[in-house]
């Protein structure tokens, strides 16, 4: 893809492994020369992201708990120091507690709800807000990471199919208020991949099978295949779309019986 990205500064938030589909964006990324920071959300994760990091180049790597407002302020106060300006933010954080990724959706508990929104949809408007300034004549991108479990029934996402839909409509607010300062903002809904996250839903592997039966490509989709859209989505030559939801799902959205 003829994208020279070796002029622009990038964060990416939510790698916890090799898995990540953060991690496959990073690597887009990189390999198109973009200088990134890669945020990881706690002690537990910190030696296998900053061992991921030396596999890029120049990449600098911090902690951030979405969660936590003091810790997005310092991720950003060290890329004003670090970078001096961003082009591109990458969003791949969520959460929602394991016992709320099965059964019945009526059972989700307040917390667990509270607590799907603040980590899967909230902190994209909290992080997009702190990345303006920086982002400021920079023509910036801003991508989110999504799941068709948003618009239609996917048995067990549950909770998370709510925070999802929250965080594309959230995409589109965004998109609005961004463009006029030459912003985009945009959410790939990526068709299942076995990662972290995903092993949390319960018959996950049922959703796979599913998948590589009956979408138009017979096959699922592969971390690789995000990344480029997310690099496509950083470059110029994507300059006409925000405010979008991008499906890399073998095409299975269009699919009905
Ligand atoms: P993943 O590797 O587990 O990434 C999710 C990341 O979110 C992890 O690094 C996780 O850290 C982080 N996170 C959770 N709570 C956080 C917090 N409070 N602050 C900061 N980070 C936090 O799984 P993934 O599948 O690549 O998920 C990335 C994105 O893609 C998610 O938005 C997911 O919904 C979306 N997506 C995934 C699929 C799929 O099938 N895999 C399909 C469509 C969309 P911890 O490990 O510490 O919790």
């Amino acid at each position: 893809m003829p994208s020279n990205l070796t002029d622009r500064t990038g964060v990416v938030f939510g790698v916890a492994n090799k898995r990540s589909l953060a991690w496959s964006c990073a690597k887009s990324l990189d390999a198109q020369g973009m200088r990134l920071c890669l945020t990881f959300a706690g002690e537990r994760l910190e030696a296998g992201v900053r061992k991921l990091a030396e596999e890029l180049d120049n990449a600098i790597v911090l902690p951030c708990d979405v969660t936590q407002p003091e810790d997005i302020d310092a991720v950003f106060e060290t890329i004003k120091e670090e970078f001096g300006h961003l082009d591109s933010v990458i969003h791949g954080t969520a959460f929602a507690k394991r016992e709320e990724l099965k059964g019945d959706f009526y059972h989700t508990s307040k917390e667990g709800y509270m607590l799907a929104h603040e980590v899967s949809a909230y902190s994209l408007t909290a992080i997009a807000r702190r990345a303006l300034p920086l982002m400021e004549g920079r023509q910036g991108s801003i991508v989110t990471l999504t799941y068709i479990g948003s618009e239609r029934v996917v048995r067990n996402y549950n909770v998370m199919g709510i925070a999802k839909a929250a965080l594309e409509a959230s995409v589109r607010y965004l998109a609005n208020d961004i463009g006029p300062m030459g912003h985009r903002v945009n959410a790939i809904s990526a068709g299942p991949i076995r990662t972290l996250s995903a092993s949390g839903v319960e018959g996950f592997t049922k959703i796979l099978d599913h998948i590589a039966a009956h979408s138009p490509l017979r096959r699922n989709i592969t971390g690789e295949e995000v990344g480029n859209t997310c690099l496509f989505l950083c470059s110029d030559m994507s300059k006409g779309i925000t405010g979008s939801t991008i499906y890399v799902d073998s095409g299975y959205h269009i699919m009905g019986v």
